[in-house]
């Protein structure tokens, strides 16, 4: 062998090897079982690991192929602990999700999220209401006409929990199917769509760790809605009652 060769042997563990050295570390008098990995084509930074037939059986998106040794430690350590019901490391787990929070890592996810993720709504006309035509009125009213249109679409599974949300991904906005129904209040899906045209306004700004997702810039913009406190009260009676609804079909 030569030298270069050497070094590689000693200091360059195989991701097989780093999953059984923190195999040992987590479940230390248990033998390490067979192990193997693989990197999958999946449409997000999710990995997961089994065990069956005494075979440990570890996948990985690829995007992390090229992931430095420390970050692939600290994952393995991640998805072992939660494997054996452990709380993992919180140092770990903080490092494992700072390296997919660093810039290129989130522009590499989000394109191919873009690519591999299909997106499913149903068109902007609906039953009851049109989104073309609500999100065309409150651009008039309140962005002057000048905010190009995104994709406008109703969920398929018709969520009580999120009414709405703008898909930087799919460049999309997406309203809950629940609000397309005659016992939405006009004046609830207006107040949901301006919400989600603000997030065009004023998109996401990472900060670290945290998403923040409604800047104090962002609610000042959303108090501007024309009967604000109306919007928001009718809004929590729909929600209300559709969870009143939703108790009474033993859901
Ligand atoms: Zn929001």
């Amino acid at each position: 062998m030569g030298k270069m060769q050497v070094e590689a042997a000693l200091f360059f563990e195989t991701i097989e090897e780093i999953y059984a050295r923190v195999f040992r570390e987590v479940r230390p008098r248990t033998s390490p079982p067979e192990i193997t990995v693989r990197y999958k084509r999946y449409a997000n930074a999710n990995s997961r690991v089994s065990l069956r037939n005494g075979c440990l059986l570890v996948e990985i998106s690829d995007l992390l192929e090229s992931a430095p040794s420390p970050i692939q430690e600290a994952l393995a350590t991640v998805l072992l602990c939660k494997l054996f019901g452990k709380p993992p490391d919180k140092n770990y787990l903080a490092q494992y999700r700072r390296y997919l929070n660093r810039a290129e890592m989130r522009r590499s996810l989000h394109s191919v999220k873009r690519e591999r993720g299909r997106k499913r709504y149903r068109q902007p006309q609906g039953l009851v209401y049109n989104l073309e035509q609500v999100f065309a009125s409150l651009n008039e009213q309140y962005f002057h006409g000048l905010m190009a249109a995104p994709a406008l679409g109703w969920s398929l599974r018709v969520s009580r929990s999120i009414l709405g949300h703008y898909d930087p991904c799919h460049h999309v906005i997406v309203l809950s199917g629940a609000l397309d129904s005659a016992d939405a209040p006009e004046i609830a899906v207006r107040f949901v769509m301006f919400h989600e045209m603000l997030h065009l306004r004023y998109p996401t700004e990472n900060r670290g760790l945290r998403r923040c997702v409604h800047t104090p810039e962002f609610k000042r913009a959303e108090r501007q809605f024309d009967d604000y406190l109306k919007a928001k009260q009718e809004l929590n009676r729909f929600i209300e009652r559709k969870h009143a609804a939703a108790n009474r079909h033993g859901a």
